[in-house]
């Protein structure tokens, strides 16, 4: 089947075949670690999840990288500001380098936790400040680059003609509206630092020596060069949230393409933001991490959803579409997450091969609409007409299931260990009660806990070894 997938750069859904026939190398903008990331971030990993399970789904091997960004992100995308690694580090009184550990394994976690599939690769920006050298050098060799005194190298954007396509920027807007706010020595306020010098007058804690003095790479120079070194000059596709379009990937898109004379992705994919629902204040807009307050996956768990409900509530909405994120919403999501596993729970392990006409039938439109640039809302809303459907035989149902489970990643087939769920504290000491009430053979106990989980989202089951998993 054809899949179609709307790509930034044309404004199109374009049908989407990969450059090398079997093979997808995808990039997807990681995330910065300072912090820990907001349901926001998740989003737009779990809908980068969905498409990569869809091309595996088509047969296609994916190379999917996913980088972190442990320097050079400052507070401004203007170029100034600081470096949010160190202001995560005076936040915490830690190192800079021990933030960068601390709150990538946090991510790492999150990712297990949503069921996300393993990226092929995860390199860490610190790790290849050599590769972003040399495409520093590279791009200054062709004459692209300039040094504003005291502040690094300039990447100048009026040498590359194309520069406000991607984004559809208003340069001469930019420019009269940039007048006051434009680096002091930059030649374009579009223009955008490929390496910062360390300041004179503070100790950075994260610097190195390069060809123009010591400091730090440019956040945007990071993707091109671990990009282009793991996947090759040109990629197939390259994934980020929407506000990556207007700075990042237009920048990305500059310096890759100068640097090698070639296109440097085919198709560009960008997820709608998760948004906040107003406040007193009227306060509401795009979820960030800088606005101070912001929610994570651990505060959803400590408030009873499972993570799985958190996947259904980004899946019943299209990834380009902006999603309001409220409690109600997630409430919703996580009933029709209960239903929809009362129903698949009596099928697990009863799968047969889908032959009738009917079944086949489901198989058919549950693909179209995944085909159709990842339009979850609609396959999800096929499932549920198929599992209702009486001419549908029970093991076809099932496996259905099966197959549609691997492009959803809810776990509707699995018995999940509890590792990938965390817990919140009171059902860890409800298991640890039932545990006890099992040990006396108070079975009226041990199942009034089994219901308390059931009323929270969570299923428990025991099994033969004595251990129990939580669903
Ligand atoms: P960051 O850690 O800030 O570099 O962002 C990591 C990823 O999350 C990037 O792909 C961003 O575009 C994306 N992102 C940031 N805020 C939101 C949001 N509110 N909704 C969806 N995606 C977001
Ligand atoms: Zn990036």
């Amino acid at each position: 089947m054809q899949l179609h997938l709307y790509n930034t750069a044309t404004r199109n859904k374009d049908a989407f075949e990969s450059l090398t026939p079997g093979l997808v190398k995808v990039y997807c903008c990681g995330p910065t670690v300072y912090h820990f990331a907001h349901i926001g971030n998740l989003r737009t990993y779990v809908f980068e999840d969905l498409l990569r399970r869809t091309l595996e789904a088509l047969g296609y091997n994916v190379n999917h990288v996913v980088n972190i960004t442990d320097v050079g992100h400052l507070t401004s995308d203007a170029d100034t500001g600081e470096d949010k690694m160190e202001k995560g580090a005076r936040r915490e009184g830690k190192s800079a380098w021990d933030i960068a550990e601390y709150y990538t394994q946090a991510f790492q976690k999150d990712w297990k936790a949503l069921r996300l599939l393993e990226p092929t690769a995860w390199p860490r920006a610190t790790a290849h400040i050599a590769e972003q050298i040399a495409l520093i050098q590279e791009l200054e060799k062709k004459d692209y680059t300039y040094t504003v005194p005291n502040d690094g190298i300039y990447f100048d954007t009026a040498k590359f003609p194309r520069y406000p396509d991607f984004a559809k920027l208003d340069i001469e807007g930019l420019q009269a509206g940039a007048r006051v706010a434009v680096t002091e020595g930059k030649r374009n306020p579009t223009d955008f630092a490929l390496w910062k010098f360390s300041p004179s007058d503070a100790q950075r804690q994260m610097e190195w020596d390069s060809p123009w003095g010591r400091g730090f790479p440019g956040w945007h120079v990071e993707c091109s060069a671990m990009a282009m070194k793991l996947l090759g000059e040109t990629l197939d596709i390259h994934c980020g949230g929407a506000d990556h379009i207007r700075v990042h990937h237009t920048n990305e898109i500059a310096q890759s393409e100068c640097a090698t004379g070639k296109p440097f992705a085919r198709f560009w994919l960008h997820g709608g933001w998760l948004l906040e629902a107003p406040d007193g204040d009227g306060k509401g807009g795009k979820m960030s991490k800088s606005a101070g307050e912001f929610v994570t996956l651990d505060v959803l768990v400590k408030q009873g959803y499972s993570p799985m409900d958190y996947r259904y509530f980004c899946l019943t909405a299209h990834y380009r579409n902006y999603l309001n994120f409220s409690h109600a919403g997630l409430d919703s999501a996580r009933d029709s997450l209960r239903n929809l596993r009362k129903r698949t729970d009596p099928l697990i392990g009863k799968a047969t091969p889908i032959r009738s006409d009917r079944g086949l039938e489901w198989r058919t439109k549950f693909l179209e609409s995944v085909c159709d640039d990842l339009n979850f809302p609609q396959a999800l809303g096929i499932l549920n007409l198929a599992l209702k459907d009486p001419d549908v035989l029970e093991g076809e149902k099932a496996g259905l299931i099966v197959e549609w489970d691997r492009l959803l990643g809810l776990g509707l087939t699995e018995a999940e260990t509890s590792e990938a769920v965390e817990l919140p504290d009171d059902l860890k000491s409800l298991l640890t009660e039932r545990a006890e009430a099992r040990k006396n053979k108070d079975w009226k106990r041990s199942d009034a806990i089994r219901d308390q989980f059931r009323d929270r989202g969570f299923v428990l089951k025991d099994n033969p070894d004595g251990s129990v998993s939580v669903n």
